[in-house]
């Protein structure tokens, strides 16, 4: 099995999930740019948003499931939702998968949403999401 997401599924990578359900896992962005950044996949292998139409609505539980926890655990202030599909629009990692990004009142704004911050411990925050 050669995608990363699938692995990540299949448990044979370790990541830290926050929200699964039976069609779909949630887990942290190793790489956030927001503390809190998450990515929902579907549990099938879907290349991308546009190449199979059923896959967004079939996960639209789990992000809104996983979107409620970020608020509530993590107490943000807003939250920007984004997939990538294809390689021209920023697409690294062909698995679907949308980013849920939380957002607060520090770092405002679209401009702010995109970058990585290497000043957020995922490992803390994991553990602010299970408590
Ligand atoms: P995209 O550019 O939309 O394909 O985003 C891919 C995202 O996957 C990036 O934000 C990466 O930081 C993230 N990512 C890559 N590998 C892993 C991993 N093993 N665990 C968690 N997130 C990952
Ligand atoms: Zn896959």
């Amino acid at each position: 099995m050669s995608c990363l997401f699938c692995r990540i599924v299949a448990g044979e990578i370790p990541s830290r999930v926050v929200y699964a359900d039976d069609t779909a896992i949630a887990f942290l962005d190793i790489n956030p740019w927001h503390r809190g950044h998450t990515l929902v996949i579907p549990r099938r292998h879907v290349d991308d948003v546009v190449s199979d139409p059923a896959a967004l609505p079939e996960i639209a539980p789990a992000i809104a499931a996983t979107a409620k926890l970020l608020v509530e655990k993590l107490g943000c202030d807003g939250i920007n939702l984004l997939s990538n599909a294809g390689a021209v629009a920023g697409q690294e990692v062909f698995h679907l998968h949308v980013h849920i990004i939380p957002r607060y009142a520090s770092s405002p704004g679209l401009r702010a949403m995109i970058g990585p911050d290497p000043a957020i411990d995922v490992d803390e925050v994991f553990a602010a999401l299970r408590g």
